[in-house]
């Protein structure tokens, strides 16, 4: 069972009733101040998620295209082994026509038909390098398709950011302004308090109602004595188990 220590507990139930008030304000404030910035904190990293996604996209279209190119490259070259191969074959043609023997004849023959393999294995490897260019052609198709679907979410998103970052621009300027007001009713060490408590809580608050019995931030019980000293104001308590500073469950 948690315990609760009191301070200030010579001051009037008053007093301690405005300080509680005014420690409950300002943590319901600050709570607004935290929403505000988690709103806007989600979306500056999912935009420069999307920025990085798209970086990434654009290397491997970058990647794809060249692919593409060194294919072509390797077209020209089958398509200019195809042109020189049938230069020679118009050479030995012309020269077959002036032979003085069967030997010259067979031996031009000879290079007629290798350069007629050549063409063929040419033709071979330029129908081969048309099925990678088909494929790449899919491969780069998506690639674009998957660009314009994340450069438009990403539009979305920049949008979305400078609206909240104009919105909450606003409602920050009135909460801190009123944050400001409140500020003044919480002594130095009550504030310095606050501050460490809400420095270490996971979700920002250093405040909490109590729930019947128990504390409202780590739900551990309190004396029903304290449970009632806490109601009836009588003085300012943290519980022991979580350190927060405990209000009564009626204070707004
Ligand atoms: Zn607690």
């Amino acid at each position: 069972m948690a315990t609760t220590k009191k301070i200030e507990s010579d001051y009037s139930s008053s007093a301690i009733s405005a300080k509680l008030e005014s420690l409950f304000q300002l943590q319901l404030i600050d709570s607004k101040i935290d929403k505000l910035k988690t709103l806007r904190g989600e979306l500056p990293l999912e935009v420069t998620d999307l920025e990085s996604e798209l970086e990434k996209l654009n290397e491997r279209l970058e990647k794809q295209e060249s692919i593409d190119s060194g294919i072509n490259e390797s077209i020209s070259t089958q398509e200019q082994k195809i042109k020189n191969a049938n230069d020679l074959i118009e050479k030995y043609n012309s020269q077959q026509m002036k032979v003085r023997n069967n030997r010259e004849f067979n031996a031009i023959n000879k290079e007629l038909e290798f350069q007629a393999l050549e063409i063929e294995l040419a033709n071979k490897k330029i129908k081969s390098f048309g099925v990678e260019i088909a494929e790449n052609a899919e491969k780069i198709k998506l690639i674009k398709a998957k660009i314009r679907e994340r450069k438009k979410h990403l539009k979305n998103k920049k949008s979305q950011l400078s609206d909240i970052v104009k919105s909450t621009e606003k409602d920050e300027e009135k909460l801190l302004k009123s944050r400001k007001k409140s500020e003044k009713n919480v002594d130095s060490n009550l504030m310095n308090a606050y501050l460490s408590i809400r420095s270490t809580s996971n979700n920002g608050l250093a405040v909490v109602k109590i729930n019947r019995n128990a504390c409202g931030g780590c739900f551990s019980s309190i004396t029903p004595q304290h449970s009632l000293n806490i109601r009836m104001r009588k003085e300012i308590s943290f519980c022991e188990n979580c350190g927060r500073i405990l209000v009564p469950d009626d204070i707004d």
